[in-house]
């Protein structure tokens, strides 16, 4: 497994395995202390017992992160290091660490907006000055023979979170994408109303984010977008309500209701035919290096479908971003 400094996804940090504040301190202390060292080379075996001591509960930690094989953070998603331990005998005060300080960010115009992205924060400067930022205009891309998508879901229990900038549901381990002979794991996925890409100059009502991740690091993220119609008994998308259904009351709270599965399946269109190209997270840190995946034929929800969740997010998509001269590939 590999650690990233900077963090993928368009949404962000996603975990499944929670971290207290506790924990977090000792991963990040070690985090600095790794300094571009991944925790593979640092991990310790497992302790045959219950941790008890800082020591053990970082190893502990440590193979922890190692098994899950997808968990991406960045330095402002973990709280501050920690004061070294006074090696003076002399009583230290110690001042509290100050609590973590995400730079905020939004849809809105205005100091947080879009535009200033690159401004909020120093790690989010590539959202400013990226050459190959998403989301974009997909047109006039080259029709060519594409390898075939195949897709592996497995059904995973829900887990679901409003984290203030979209819904996201985090997916158990086993489910994955194969493309080109390069295996990736379906990690999360969430949405953006409307779409965030366009074709030809047009968004979808919405999109979802499928984000895979290989275990190189590398990140994949298929685009299911997503078109409502007025024939609410048919149109109706199983997956989509679940996740509607289950939205938590509390924003930032992860729910993971008793017994209840997902089956993205359900929201994949038939026809998987594609457009793909290279492009950045669509929100900050806008990192880059990520390959887009979007499907042609879009899925259908129902009026009322949208019109729920345009209620809790009725614009949560990214300015269209410059192209660069970057070359799209289309099915044909
Ligand atoms: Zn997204």
């Amino acid at each position: 497994m590999k650690l990233f400094k900077r963090a993928p996804f368009c949404q962000v940090f996603f975990s499944r395995v929670p971290l207290n504040t506790y924990l977090a301190k000792l991963v990040f202390g070690l985090f600095l202390s790794a300094s571009g060292i991944s925790f593979a080379q640092q991990a310790a075996p497992a302790a045959p017992s219950a941790p008890t001591t800082d020591d053990e509960m970082s190893k502990a930690i440590l193979e922890k992160l190692q098994k899950s094989g997808d968990i991406v953070i960045r330095p402002s998603d973990l709280p501050p290091k920690p004061p070294p331990k006074a090696a003076a005998p002399n009583p230290v005060v110690r001042t509290a660490p100050k609590p973590v300080e995400h730079a905020h960010w939004s849809y809105t115009e205005g100091p947080d907006g879009p535009a200033n992205w690159g401004k909020t924060s120093k790690e989010n400067l590539l959202c400013s000055i990226g050459k190959q930022q998403s989301p974009m205009n997909i047109e006039g891309g080259i029709l060519v023979d594409l390898p075939p998508l195949r897709f592996d879901y497995k059904l995973s229990p829900l887990t679901i979170q409003d984290n203030g900038h979209t819904i996201l549901v985090n997916y158990a381990e086993g489910s994955n994408l194969s493309l080109d002979a390069r295996q990736y794991r379906l990690v999360q996925f969430h949405f953006h109303k409307p779409s965030e890409e366009a074709i030809d100059g047009k968004r979808a009502d919405m999109v979802a984010h499928l984000v895979h991740q290989h275990h190189d690091g590398r990140l994949l993220v298929v685009a299911v977008l997503m078109n409502s119609s007025q024939e609410a008994s048919q149109a109706e998308n199983a997956a989509f309500q679940m996740i509607l259904n289950h939205i938590p009351l509390v924003k930032k709270e992860s729910s993971s209701p008793n017994g209840v599965m997902i089956d993205l399946n359900q929201l994949l269109p038939k026809n998987l035919a594609y457009f793909t190209f290279m492009g950045s997270l669509t929100t900050p840190p806008c990192s880059e290096n990520v390959q887009w995946v979007v499907l042609k034929e879009a899925a259908v929800i129902s009026k009322q479908q949208l019109d729920n969740f345009s209620r809790i997010y009725p614009n949560n998509a990214r300015p269209l971003q410059s192209r660069s001269g970057r070359l799209i590939k289309e099915a044909r």
